[in-house]
C-alpha cells in the first residue's frame, strides 16, 4: 500500500474549519489513503518552514495567512496570480505550489445556472474583489452595490459600473450575488428592502456567501421564486477544486462534489 498522504489546514482561528470533515470524508469514502487535520499557525512567515516540517503533501489555507500562502509559494497558478491570495498549497516534488479555489468554486457551484450574462454584486470587500475579477475575466458584465463609497474605488479604478444604495438604478441582471455580511449575525438586508426587492424582481438566480444559516436576502430570494445557492456551495466548490489537486485528478468531480456535500450532514 502506497504511504499516507497528509494534509491540513493552516488559519488562526482554525477550530471552526469544516476543512477536515469535508476532506477525510472524501479520502475514505473514495479509498484515497490521506489523512487531513488542523495547524493552527500563529505566524504566517513560518507556513513553508511548517509545511515541510510535516512533511506535508498539501494544505489549505485561511485567514489571516491567504497572501503569506502567495509569498510562500515556489510557484503559484492560474487564478492566485491575478489575485495575490492562495487557499491550496500542493508539495510538488519537493516545491510548493500555489492555487486559488476560492472564486472558481463559486463558479462550479453556479455551473448549473443557465444564460448568465450580467451580474451584480452586492458588497465591496474581500469577497466581492475576487468574485468581481473572476467574473470580468470570464467575459460577465458585472456591477457592484455598497452602502458606502470607500470600498467601491477599487471597483470603480478596475472599469465596474458601481453605485450606492442612494444612486442606484433599478436594472435587470441576470443574477444576483451578495458578498456583504448583512445577515450573518443579524437579521438586516444587504441594502434597503425596497430597492433590493425592485432590483430581485427582475433577476433569475441569486447567490449569498454566507453559510450555515439562511439569511434575510435568501429568505426574501426564496420567498420571490428565485433560484439560489448559499455560501455552502460556494464553501463546497472550492473544497471540491482543492480536493482535485490535493489527489491530483483521481476522481470524478461531479463525484467528490456529491460524497463531500455529505460530509454536511456531520
Ligand atoms: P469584508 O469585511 O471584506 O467586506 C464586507 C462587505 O460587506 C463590505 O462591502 C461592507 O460594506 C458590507 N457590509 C457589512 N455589513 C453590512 C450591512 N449591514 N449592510 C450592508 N453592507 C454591509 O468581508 P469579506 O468580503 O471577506 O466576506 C464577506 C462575507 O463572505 C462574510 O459574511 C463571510 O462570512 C462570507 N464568506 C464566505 C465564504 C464561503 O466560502 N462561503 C468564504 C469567505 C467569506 P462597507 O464597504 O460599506 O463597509
Amino acid at each position: 500500500m502506497s504511504e499516507k498522504k497528509i494534509f491540513t489546514i493552516y488559519g488562526n482561528p482554525v477550530k471552526h474549519s469544516r476543512s477536515p470533515l469535508m476532506h477525510n470524508h472524501v479520502f475514505k469514502s473514495l479509498g484515497f489513503n490521506g489523512a487531513y487535520t488542523r495547524t493552527l499557525l500563529e505566524d504566517g512567515t513560518q507556513l513553508k518552514a511548517n509545511f515541510f516540517s510535516q512533511n506535508l503533501q498539501g494544505a489549505n489555507v485561511t485567514i489571516p495567512h491567504k497572501e503569506a500562502a502567495f509569498k510562500a509559494c515556489d510557484e503559484v497558478r492560474g487564478f492566485a496570480l491575478d489575485v495575490g491570495v492562495v487557499n491550496t498549497l500542493v508539495n510538488e516534488n519537493g516545491k510548493l505550489i500555489g492555487y486559488n479555489t476560492d472564486a472558481d468554486g463559486f463558479l462550479f457551484a453556479i455551473e448549473k445556472f443557465k444564460n448568465i450574462n450580467s451580474i451584480l454584486i452586492i458588497g465591496a470587500g474581500g469577497i466581492a474583489k475576487a468574485l468581481g475579477k473572476k467574473f470580468k475575466l470570464e467575459g460577465f458584465d458585472v456591477s457592484v452595490l455598497n452602502r458606502s463609497e470607500g470600498n467601491l474605488k477599487y471597483f470603480k479604478k478596475n472599469g465596474f459600473e458601481t453605485f450606492t444604495w442612494e444612486a442606484c438604478p433599478v436594472k435587470s441582471y441576470d443574477m444576483i450575488v451578495n458578498t456583504t455580511s448583512a445577515g450573518l449575525s443579524d437579521e438586516n438586508y444587504p441594502a434597503p428592502l425596497e430597492l433590493l426587492s425592485s432590483i430581485l424582481e427582475k433577476t433569475s438566480y441569486s447567490a449569498d456567501a454566507i453559510y450555515g444559516k439562511m439569511t434575510p436576502f435568501l429568505k426574501l430570494c426564496q420567498q420571490m421564486n428565485i433560484t439560489y445557492k448559499d455560501g455552502a456551495d460556494m464553501l463546497l466548490g472550492q473544497g471540491v477544486l482543492a480536493n482535485n489537486y490535493f489527489t491530483k485528478g483521481a476522481f470524478d468531480l461531479e463525484r467528490v462534489q456529491e460524497v463531500m456535500k455529505e460530509s454536511f450532514e456531520f
